[in-house]
């Protein structure tokens, strides 16, 4: 019997589903979750001592790879200094820093420890900064699991209101309309019955959430136009696609295409914690004041800012500043996903694939999807017998078809080309 099984079945008299976070407990794809021993680079190591490709890279903040060694000098140095104070800490400065510096839209940046954490506080804090109640969020965009945006869009143009989980009171989430990505008539609709109560528009620029959508540019222009037209606060979570999709973050790829385009506030986390507990929200300095002990927004953590997670994450952003870094990055997932698209063409399976940086997805369908109902008419029975086929041949690819990938700076051409060997083999077996 495998280790993985004998751990499964032990952690699941212990911890619900035997998992700290759903997606690990396979339940989208079957089979049982492997448990991981340690990693190294490209890869990592499961109970029985296999070994795995590693495309998920903990969902995303470990683009380095395992065990850099600039980072995990860093945070020995670090621990050797102590892991707590709750006291202010230069380096925290540091983090702050190095943050609005690759980030120019950010002019002041509050830390905190999980991106559930920044995307709640950067919504009270738009709320508290307008003075208005609405959010706009899209389906299919995650924003972490606070009470306020665990919802589901029903049908009909601007709906309020359905708690996608047991034990979130109607009343919590019916200031929260949900539009579909990429649909500009139902954002002009909304905007034109509730613009002037709404707080904050939070989107996901590039989404991770639902497999891997961009917004549209067009989209992306309307979304501030309205915004501005309007005074609210456009909101970019960018726990996933923040120092992943680009050096600036995706909203630099859109000020590429639309002239001085910047959201107002961001939401960060995943990539600049570097594998340790670390998120950010930050934005405007005049929205950023509301906050306390400066304003009337309370918002506040006991290890917020910790000096081991801020020395990872300034470590890991010190590495991805490194000359050629992104290009290098983007060439090799790009060379990940035409490999894997070309391989499956030639097997006559419908399949297709899109990029950016370090972030990647695929779908079983012809055509790239634009929004979250498309995304979910995608061949699941392709997607999780070529999951469990690639997962044998040692790919650990994400468990579920609505996930995100992510290559490291770690994943060499050579771990590129068996990837893509395997799934040549994965797809003649579908
Ligand atoms: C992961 C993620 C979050 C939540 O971050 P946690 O650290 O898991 O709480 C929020 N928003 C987006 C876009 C994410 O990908």
């Amino acid at each position: 019997m495998s280790q993985n099984d004998v751990l499964f079945d032990r952690a699941k008299q212990t911890i619900p589903g035997g998992v700290n976070s759903p997606v690990r407990a396979f339940k989208a794809v079957g089979g049982t979750p492997r448990f991981v021993t340690k990693g190294d680079g490209a890869y990592f190591w499961d109970a029985d001592g296999k070994r795995y490709i590693d495309y998920i890279g903990s969902w995303g903040p470990m683009i380095l790879g395992h065990r850099h060694p600039a980072v995990t000098a860093a945070v020995l140095a670090a621990v050797e200094q102590g892991l707590s104070f709750g006291a202010p800490t230069e380096r925290e400065v540091e983090l702050a820093e190095e943050i609005i510096k690759l980030v120019p839209s950010i002019e002041m940046v509050r830390l905190v420890s999980s991106g559930t954490e920044a995307g709640m506080s950067a919504i009270r804090l738009a709320r508290g900064a307008t003075g208005r109640s609405k959010i706009i969020k899209f389906e299919g965009c995650y924003h972490g699991h606070a009470d306020a945006l665990l919802v589901k869009a029903g049908s009909g143009l601007a709906t309020f209101g359905n708690p996608t989980s047991a034990g979130v009171p109607p009343e919590v989430v019916q200031h929260t309309m949900v539009l579909p990505f990429n649909d500009i008539e139902a954002l002009e609709a909304a905007f034109a019955a509730y613009g002037d109560d709404v707080a904050c528009l939070m989107m996901e620029p590039v989404a991770g959430n639902m497999n891997f959508v961009r917004s549209s540019v067009p989209f992306m222009k309307r979304c501030r136009e309205l915004c501005t037209a309007h005074g609210a606060i456009l909101a970019f979570d960018e726990v996933m696609c923040g120092f992943r999709v680009a050096l600036g973050s995706a909203q630099s790829l859109y000020a590429k295409e639309i002239p001085g385009f910047e959201p107002d506030m961001t939401v960060m986390g995943k990539v600049i914690g570097g594998g340790m507990p670390l998120a950010a929200f930050g934005g405007k300095r005049e929205v950023m004041s509301h906050l306390a002990p400066l304003g009337a927004v309370y918002q506040a953590g006991t290890l917020s800012g910790n000096p081991v997670a801020t020395a990872c994450g300034l470590a890991t952003l010190r590495e991805i500043q490194k000359p050629g870094f992104f290009e290098t990055l983007h060439a090799r997932t790009r060379a990940l996903i035409d490999g894997m698209t070309t391989e499956a063409r030639a097997a006559g399976i419908s399949f297709c694939g899109d990029s950016e940086g370090g972030m990647f997805g695929y779908f079983f369908m012809d055509t790239l999807p634009q929004n979250y109902v498309t995304v979910m008419t995608t061949d699941a029975t392709h997607f999780n017998r070529f999951f469990h086929h690639m997962l044998d041949e040692g790919v650990y690819f994400a468990p579920a078809l609505f996930e995100a990938g992510f290559v490291s700076a770690a994943h060499s051409e050579q771990d590129v080309a068996d990837t893509v060997a395997a799934a040549k083999r994965a797809f003649a077996a579908l």
